[in-house]
């Protein structure tokens, strides 16, 4: 089983961490930026933290043959700090590196016209840098935070087809499922998304646009939940190449859309292998 884990904050994770997802299948992750459970009080608290996610980050996970990239973005709930805003102008510089593959997290924590302005400017910015976006949605009041999220992103003017919108249940994925957004749910050991129950989501809403994400960070966490989101799949009679696809395929044509995954130490041939209906425009 090979595994793309498209969000996962390894800020937080040691490296036995590494090396238990490298023996689990786990090839290539995607590293959003997002708030380190502290608040940061000045700009270059953020430019230090986006440093090591384009440089210390990837280097530590190379050392167990995992290929890392990042998202870079001032996430929602620092939106919100007036202290953290300035990190807007620090943003752009980030963009332009190799290893950034999207703006993210961008979006909703407490709906504030703070994380409005934020989440508009940044949406603007992933346009601008032809970059895809990976959204966040809150973890409360998510129905209408999903529906907010959606409406944004559609007065933005990106094309539905380049955002993941994240962290989404059973409640929340008709909608994004309807707008043609990407769909991202992240798997948790005891609050939130289990593998059981996003297996069944799996076998209601299809495969097309669906990615599978661990999102371990400082909390209660755990980056093999992909893995056993995999073997529960198999479990209800996903085929291997059905994993393959939500596991691996999809995220990589969604990041493929920055025109830097870089996936060579993988065994990855490239984003355009044979067989992915979602390059084609999917069924
Ligand atoms: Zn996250």
């Amino acid at each position: 089983m090979r595994i793309f884990d498209p969000h996962i904050h390894m800020t937080s994770r040691t490296t036995d961490d590494y090396e238990r997802m490298a023996e689990a299948g786990v090839r290539a992750v995607v590293e959003p930026a997002f708030w380190l459970g502290q608040p940061r009080t000045n700009p270059g608290s953020f430019a230090d933290y986006f440093d090591s996610l384009v440089g210390w980050e990837p280097f530590r996970a190379a050392q167990f043959g995992i290929r890392h990239h990042a998202t870079i973005a001032l996430n929602p709930k620092e939106a919100n700090d007036p202290r953290c805003r300035p990190v807007l102008d620090l943003i752009p510089r980030y963009l332009d590196k190799d290893s950034v593959v999207a703006v993210g997290e961008i979006g909703y924590d407490a709906m504030t016209p703070e994380e409005d302005e934020a989440f508009a400017v940044q949406l603007a910015l992933a346009v601008e840098y032809e970059l895809p976006a990976l959204v966040h949605t809150p973890h409360r009041d998510k129905a209408q935070g999903v529906k907010r999220t959606l409406d944004v992103v559609r007065e933005s003017g990106i094309p539905p087809g380049r955002v993941l919108v994240d962290h989404l249940n059973e409640v929340t994925v008709g909608d994004v499922r309807d707008t043609g957004c990407w769909m991202g749910f992240s798997i948790y050991p005891d609050t939130k998304m289990s593998p059981p129950r996003m297996v069944e989501i799996l076998r209601s809403h299809g495969l097309d646009r669906m990615l599978v994400n661990s999102a371990a960070d400082w909390g209660r966490s755990d980056p093999l939940l992909t893995r056993r989101t995999g073997e529960a799949m198999l479990a209800a009679g996903f085929s291997d190449d059905d994993v393959d696809r939500v596991l691996w395929r999809n995220p990589v044509a969604f990041y493929s859309l920055s025109g830097r995954l870089d996936l060579s130490d993988t065994g990855d041939t490239g984003p355009l292998f044979e067989g992915s209906s979602i390059l084609r425009g999917g069924s």
